[in-house]
């Protein structure tokens, strides 16, 4: 048996009295000690447990996440903007920590460094939608409600011109 001693109290560890806090959501949570020991992690210090649930969304990310991983779809946003990865992954890390899908998280990405780089991207208004779980007529009130014209982001320069074609075909100047 081993225990923990406060002054000359001895507090006995056993394998249904030892805790830890969540790094994800912080909430307190038991933690079985044997198991941890098992898995291979000898450093009590460092150790990080998380709770049932954000495992649980953990696994069902990594699960989600396209074939070519979470990371490669991380790489290949931060080469778009040509940012460094980093910025994109603290990107990802905080929609997921607000309990955002990863497709979720990497469509905030892309949005949140097209609006900061002013580089153009394309986004259907459906792909919105269905990211962050709202219809499109949310999404569309949204979009305004944030004072972005759901054209002006979606249409790159290089369209412009094709779509300024396409409107004077069908009488649709204004
Ligand atoms: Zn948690």
């Amino acid at each position: 048996m081993f225990y923990l001693k406060d002054n000359e109290k001895k507090l006995p560890i056993t394998c249904d009295n030892v805790y830890t806090t969540c790094p994800q959501c912080g909430r307190e949570h038991k933690v079985d000690l044997e198991e941890i020991l098992e898995s291979g992690e000898h450093d009590l210090d460092t150790t990080q447990v998380y709770c049932e649930e954000c495992s649980a969304e953990r696994q069902a990310h990594r699960q989600n996440s396209t074939p070519g991983g979470a990371y490669e779809t991380v790489q290949a946003i931060a080469q778009r903007f040509r940012v460094d990865v980093k910025v994109v992954q603290d990107i990802v890390r905080s929609g997921m920590a607000a309990g955002l899908s990863a497709n979720a998280c990497f469509l905030g990405a892309r949005l949140a460094l097209s609006m900061a780089t002013g580089d153009s991207e394309l986004f259907s208004v459906e792909e919105v939608a269905d990211s962050l779980g709202c219809s499109v007529e949310e999404t569309m009130n949204q979009l305004h409600a944030e004072g972005v014209e759901p054209v002006t982001v979606a249409t790159s320069p290089i369209f412009r011109a094709v779509i300024e074609d396409v409107k004077r075909e069908r009488g649709l100047n204004e």
